[in-house]
């Protein structure tokens, strides 16, 4: 199945976080389809603290969607991600925006992620490497940016 990750970092190397855990990610279950530029984004929610790194990625996996969560909490924990502060800083977050046409409502996994249409940091990667992606609002990615200031990097 297709599916859209989106990844985050704002503690230490964060252009070595995207890659370590982009890396990671790769695997006979999970082959990178398509990797956006890296953003730089102001902070959501928590605006008291470093500036984002974030990248959307594209990707082919035999997983199923609580399975590929796991694995990505699995990558954060390995790249040294501590649950403090709700929104606040980390050295890496991987959140599943998209998975196929998948629709999830459990506090665990929710499908398509609930935020996605409002943050510009998620949609700027992703229209980027999915122009014609319609989004689960029935609304082209081309019309909808979504809130705060983002930068690419390149
Ligand atoms: P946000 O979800 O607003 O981006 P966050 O990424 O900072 O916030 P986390 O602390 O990383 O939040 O995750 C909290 C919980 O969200 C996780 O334990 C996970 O079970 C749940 N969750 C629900 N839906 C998703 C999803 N689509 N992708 C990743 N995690 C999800
Ligand atoms: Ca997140
Ligand atoms: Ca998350």
């Amino acid at each position: 199945m297709r599916a859209f990750l989106g990844l985050g970092s704002n503690l230490g190397d964060r252009a070595l976080y995207l890659k370590e855990a982009i890396s990671a990610l790769e695997s006979p279950t999970i082959k990178i389809l398509a990797t956006s530029r890296i953003y730089e984004t102001e902070p959501w929610g928590v605006m008291d603290q470093p500036q984002y790194w974030n990248q959307v990625i594209e990707i082919e996996t035999l997983f199923e969607p609580l399975d590929l969560l796991h694995v990505c909490q699995e990558i954060e924990h390995r790249l040294g991600r501590e649950r403090k502060v709700h929104w606040g800083s980390r050295t890496i977050d991987i959140d599943i925006l998209i998975y196929d046409n998948r629709v999830s409502e459990s506090e665990e996994l929710t499908l398509p992620h609930p935020y996605l249409e409002e943050r510009a940091f998620v949609l700027a990667p992703l229209r980027e490497i999915a122009p014609t992606l319609v989004l689960p609002s029935g609304r082209a990615i081309q019309v909808v940016s979504g809130e705060g200031k983002v930068f690419p990097l390149s």
